[in-house]
């Protein structure tokens, strides 16, 4: 850590300190990347997170910071980007269903105004947000983003109404940045199916069984796979940007 060149590469990922935000923290910093791991400031997990991470000698620091409070997500990347000494990579996971249990699609009585607020604002405003504060660091250093979306954000599996809103509006703000920030940087996003992390941990097994069911590839989607895609588009793709990769098993094809 102390030892690191000032050429080594950096990041930010938000939601960085469970599921699969984690995972990309980890694997990237496995790389020899310089990870800032955002947090929100009253999630314990972050702190214990990046003292067992640095525990291990990789370079991961704290950027603890709430992606859905304008001005504050700004301040969060600007101060994360100063500890780091600039940004080659965001990843922009974040991310909330708002409920403790999943709503079906056909649930619309369960659905309220201030549902739609809270995912439009944290899932795909929050990726916004960040995106344009990390834009000149990213511009500066020819970076990549990666958003992370969702299968439902696709039209591609059920999930309630402003959840798949706010998912499908990261795939077309993840190629309208691609737009605005080329030829500098590049931006995709990943769209996982259900993917075994504290978000799904307790859905019922019946969920999970038919996830699995439809699935070309059996067995469940694990953070690690996601993270494996983010770190692709990050450090070894070139010439894609402005796309979408589902990573799903072949639930969404079967
Ligand atoms: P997770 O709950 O482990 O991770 C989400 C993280 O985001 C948590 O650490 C949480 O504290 C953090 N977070 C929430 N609101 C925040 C905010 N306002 N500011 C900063 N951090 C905030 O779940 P996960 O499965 O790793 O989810 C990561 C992303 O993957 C989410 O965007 C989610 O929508 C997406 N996703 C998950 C699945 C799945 O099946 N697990 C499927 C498709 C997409």
């Amino acid at each position: 850590m102390e030892n690191r060149t000032d050429t080594a590469r950096t990041a930010l990922v938000t939601g960085g300190a469970s599921g699969i935000g984690l995972a990309c923290v980890t694997q990237l910093a496995q790389q020899g990347v310089r990870v800032a791991m955002n947090h929100l400031e009253e999630d314990a997990q972050g702190p214990e997170q990046v003292a067992r991470l640095r525990a291990q000698g990789l370079d991961v620091i704290a950027a603890p910071g709430n992606v859905s409070i304008p001005g504050g997500a700004e301040r969060m990347v600007e101060a994360a980007i100063a500890a780091l000494g600039g940004l080659d990579y965001l990843v922009n996971n974040a991310g909330i269903s708002g409920t403790r249990d999943p709503i079906p699609a056909s649930a619309l009585e369960q659905i309220d105004e201030d549902l739609w607020m809270a995912l439009l604002n944290t899932n795909l405003i929050g990726v916004f947000r960040c995106a344009k504060a990390a834009a000149p660091a990213l511009r500066a250093s020819g970076g990549a983003i990666v958003n992370t979306a969702s299968t439902a954000g696709m039209g591609l599996q059920g999930s309630s109404t402003p959840y798949a809103a706010s998912k499908s509006g990261v795939v077309s703000v993840t190629r309208s940045l691609a737009r605005g920030l080329a030829p500098d940087v590049r931006v995709n996003a990943v769209a996982p199916g259900q993917v075994a992390t504290p978000w799904t941990a307790n859905w019922p097994q019946a969920r999970k069984q038919a996830a699995l069911d439809k699935m070309l590839i059996k067995r469940h989607v694990q953070a690690e796979d996601v993270a494996q895609t983010i770190v692709y588009l990050l450090t070894g793709a070139p010439m894609i940007t402005g796309q979408t990769i589902v990573i799903d098993g072949g639930m969404t094809v079967s």
